[in-house]
């Protein structure tokens, strides 16, 4: 089983209950933006690096390591790019700097954002999913960067069809000549209006990719955001789920 994370955003308290809930995996992978908004970026790369993930680049990431311009960013982001520059050490920022744009392992590609331009995309309609089904040569892409759970699913050569009703969680089994654009959600700032943490179990032997939501201890998360002097936004939107 392959445990995918994205978007955990340097929230430990939602990364380790994602860990502690998660089933036995073989290999673990982070769909990018491990840092940024959140206020432990060096707790959440070691905990990562342990974990031995095979990490993609998220936007955050590269903003953190000077790698993308803070003109892609407003308000809060900005703010919080700025701050985790300045916290980062060397070792993690050496970290980030190793992950990838895109990769292929297996029958799984990989990114953060789309395709069509890997760390600043969002994929948040049908059109957008195509011009990914359109470049990969896997049955299955894995993106993160909206912070929603959904996926996308193409089935021969007919249009591509969106699965909304994932912020609950569930189970997608994957059919034979149906191509798939999942989207796990986000361990550490979930947008689809359910604040549980998000992550994804790919299961390839029973071909099935589950999507589970877990609780975690927010306040606490909420109460390091203020005390790093952080936007307050950052910790309140933890408890909405946007
Ligand atoms: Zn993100």
């Amino acid at each position: 089983m392959i445990g995918i994370l994205a978007d955990i955003h340097a929230n430990l308290e939602a990364l380790e209950a994602v860990l502690a809930e998660a089933p036995p995996c073989e290999r673990w992978i982070c769909l990018g933006d491990l840092v940024g908004y959140g206020p432990n970026p060096n707790e959440c790369c070691e905990r990562v690096r342990k974990l031995d993930a095979v990490c993609l680049m998220g936007n955050h990431d590269a903003a953190s390591i000077g790698r993308l311009d803070l003109d892609w960013f407003r308000d809060a982001a900005r703010e919080s790019i700025v701050w985790t520059r300045e916290q980062l050490r060397s070792e993690h920022r050496r970290y980030l700097e190793s992950f990838a744009d895109r990769l292929t392992l297996d029958d799984l590609t990989l990114v953060h954002g789309s395709l069509v331009a890997p760390l600043v995309k969002y994929v948040s309609s049908e059109l957008d999913a195509e011009a990914i089904l359109d470049r990969m040569n896997t049955a299955i892409c894995l993106i993160g960067h909206t912070h929603a759970a959904e996926y996308f699913a193409r089935i021969g050569n007919s249009p591509c069809s969106r699965r909304h009703g994932m912020a609950r969680g569930g189970a997608i089994a994957l059919e034979v000549g149906t191509c798939y654009v999942v989207n796990c959600g986000s361990v550490g700032q979930p947008r689809d209006g359910n604040p549980q943490a998000s992550y994804g179990v790919y299961d390839a032997t029973r071909r099935e990719l589950a999507i589970h939501r877990v609780a975690y201890p927010y306040r606490v998360t909420q109460d390091k955001v203020k005390r790093a002097g952080l936007p307050a936004w950052l910790g309140q939107r933890l408890a909405e789920g946007r």
